[in-house]
């Protein structure tokens, strides 16, 4: 090319510029990460092509530099890629990309609300300079540098440069504007932060520094961005658990660590990869939503993945990159995207599969981690039907001492004891321990289980619960007095004479210690509830444990405690005691101290002698 080249850029919209600039005003920072993007594809093109033998020099250390100069306001992008012919330059970037702009532009005109802008890549920087320029060496023999120069109008210029190294250097000259909000070593720090932290070829940035004689100096060695290995792009099978951590730790430095993970890595009917963590949520209200982030090959787009993964699955942290995402569209097209919606349906069943493996295969730790991911499991359910179906299986209720259920497990645990005359099996559940801690303890008298519904979303999953299980319901366990929580048709007293009544409280009162006083009561409380069960008058238990508190000399504190002995003529047990006193007197007593040890009123020498017994029997 001896002379210089004039032309007019390839458009069809006579002012492009300002119209680009007015266009994507709210994200003109996105002109780095094209450019940059840009490089590292021509420096992976180089790679390939060395690969296929099509190139056989030296590729030399392919990476993509930027440097800022602050004093004249100019930014560089420069790589060691594959480089452009003056052809290419006026194929690439005169014809096409300048005429796909304009149809860009034309297509969504009327859609204000774009993400990505891609599509856009090397004249977004427009958006921030008021002059381009090109300097190219393509890799090809013999190949002629070319400069290219645009300073915004559709006019360019294009002439022999004098570039004497393969690849690209694209020089910005920022508008005064732009040059405020860009023209900082820090600002552009931090885009390249956002941008280009996993890209696959090394971005520089300026000089690793470090301190000397009390002063921070520049080292010969470069500052690599992207020098975090993004975990995603390999394989599980050559991951170790560490490996994930750190990436996690590098992702978010001020996080505890994550509980658990996934890795994803689909190829069809879409391509998506990507790594989605766990973290440790206790309350809705300290959660941050905006930690997923979507890449498309390894270039940051959003951290706004709304409408691309289901609600719930926003609590979740981590990456996803998929190109198959559409993202010059608007928000509302997203949704509705079928592609889309094949990689929410896929990422929610593989976050489902996975927290079945885990429950199924580390039981222990799963019910450790419950309480943490309590609240996204029940939000999941509570906001796809499609998780709800899935977490049906895994999901656990806790109960207020601690053990923890699946959902049908616990459900045929209660059936028993807690089935209603209406055939509806009752869960009681409490939601503080402290305030509901009389009622909790009645309903366990009765030989009733009690759950741990503290969750703030424990109201709405109740709801949901009742109208997905059949024949359940769910009853505050102070929604009414205990022996009315599960109503029985033949909850009524036994049918007993004064005589019998009586020489079943001296059977009893033979084997109960003494010290206290005993109110023996025979009741029906139903086959599968326990034997007996010993109560105590809410009222009587505060004043003795209140005048213990002020010196115990008064009146209730100096009585003897009383306890009532219900004795469940319904239980089996029971029945066998009955029907042979002579033969069973090593049952009954077994029986009354089981019932003591619940209170926890088996102390010292008669719980080594129950233990002794206890095995025994055990043989
Ligand atoms: P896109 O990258 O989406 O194709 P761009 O407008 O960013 O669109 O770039 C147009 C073309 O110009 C690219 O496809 C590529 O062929 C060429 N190009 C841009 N930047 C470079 C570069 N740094 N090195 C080599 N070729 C480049």
């Amino acid at each position: 090319m001896a002379n210089t080249t004039k032309g007019q850029i390839g458009v069809t919209t006579e002012n492009i510029f300002p119209v680009i600039k007015q266009f994507l005003y709210s994200d003109h920072e996105i002109f780095l990460r094209e450019l940059v993007a840009n490089a590292v594809d021509a420096s992976q093109k180089l790679k390939a092509l060395a690969s296929a033998g099509a190139f056989k020099g030296e590729t030399g250390e392919l990476k993509v530099e930027i440097e800022l100069d602050e004093k004249e306001k100019t930014l560089k992008i420069k790589d060691s890629g594959i480089g452009m012919t003056a052809d290419e330059v006026d194929r690439y970037i005169n014809q096409i990309a300048f005429s796909s702009a304009g149809e860009f532009l034309e297509k969504y005109k009327d859609q204000t609300n774009i993400i990505g802008h891609f599509g856009l890549g090397f004249y977004s920087a427009f958006m921030v300079a008021r002059k381009v320029t090109i300097d190219t060496l393509s890799w090809q023999e013999g190949a002629e540098p070319v400069r290219w120069s645009c300073d915004g109008s559709p006019e360019f210029s294009m002439e022999t440069g004098d570039k004497s190294a393969r690849g690209t250097e694209i020089t910005l000259f920022l508008d005064d504007e732009s040059a405020e909000e860009f023209g900082s070593k820090g600002k552009i720090r931090s885009l390249l932060d956002k941008y280009c932290k996993f890209m696959p070829v090394p971005v520089v940035f300026g000089k690793k520094t470090e301190w000397k004689d009390g002063k921070s100096v520049e080292t010969e060695e470069d500052e690599v961005v992207n020098s975090i290995v993004p975990v995603w792009t390999k394989a599980p099978s050559e991951l170790k658990d560490e490996d994930y951590l750190e990436f996690y730790r590098a992702l978010y430095p001020m996080e505890e660590d994550p509980m658990f993970w996934i890795h994803l890595n689909v190829d069809y009917p879409f391509k998506l990869t990507g790594v989605l963590y766990f973290p440790k949520i206790k309350e809705r209200m300290s959660i941050d939503r905006n930690k997923i982030q979507l890449y498309c090959n390894q270039m940051f787009v959003t951290d706004h993945v709304d409408n691309i993964v289901p609600d719930f699955l926003t609590l979740l942290h981590g990456i996803i990159d998929s190109p198959d995402i559409p993202l010059n569209v608007s928000r509302s097209y997203l949704q509705s995207d079928a592609n889309v919606k094949k990689i929410s349906t896929y990422i929610t069943k593989k976050v489902a599969d996975r927290l079945e493996a885990i429950f199924n295969e580390q039981r222990e730790q799963y019910e450790e981690k419950w309480d943490n991911i309590k609240l996204f499991i029940e939000y999941g359910m509570l906001s796809d039907e499609k998780f709800r179906e899935r977490a049906m299986e895994f999901a656990l209720l806790k109960n207020t001492e601690g053990k923890y259920f699946r959902i049908e497990d616990y459900r045929k645990a209660i059936e028993g004891s807690q089935t209603d005359k209406d055939k509806k099996t009752v869960f009681l559940y409490a939601t503080d321990t402290d305030a509901q801690y009389a009622s909790i303890e009645a309903a366990k008298n009765m030989g009733y289980d009690v759950l741990l519904m503290d969750c703030e979303l424990d109201s709405h999953f109740v709801n949901m619960l009742e109208q997905k299980l059949n024949d359940c319901r769910f009853a505050r366990v102070d929604s009414d007095t205990a022996d009315k929580l599960v109503p029985k048709e033949d909850a009524e007293a036994p049918q007993m004479s004064d005589e019998e009544k009586k020489s079943l409280e001296e059977l009893f009162k033979s084997v109960l210690p003494t010290g206290n006083e005993y109110m023996v009561e025979p009741v029906n409380l139903g086959e599968n509830a326990a034997p007996v069960v010993l109560t105590q008058s809410e009222f009587m238990r505060r004043w003795r444990e209140m005048s213990a508190m002020g010196g115990g000399m008064n009146f209730y504190g100096s009585m003897p405690e009383s306890f009532e002995v219900k004795v469940n003529m319904q239980n089996p047990v029971i029945a066998k005691i009955l029907a042979d006193r002579e033969n069973t007197g090593e049952l009954l007593r077994q029986t009354v101290d089981l019932a003591l040890l619940g209170k926890g009123m088996l102390k010292g020498k008669a719980l080594a002698e129950f233990i002794a017994r206890s095995e025994k029997l055990l043989g």
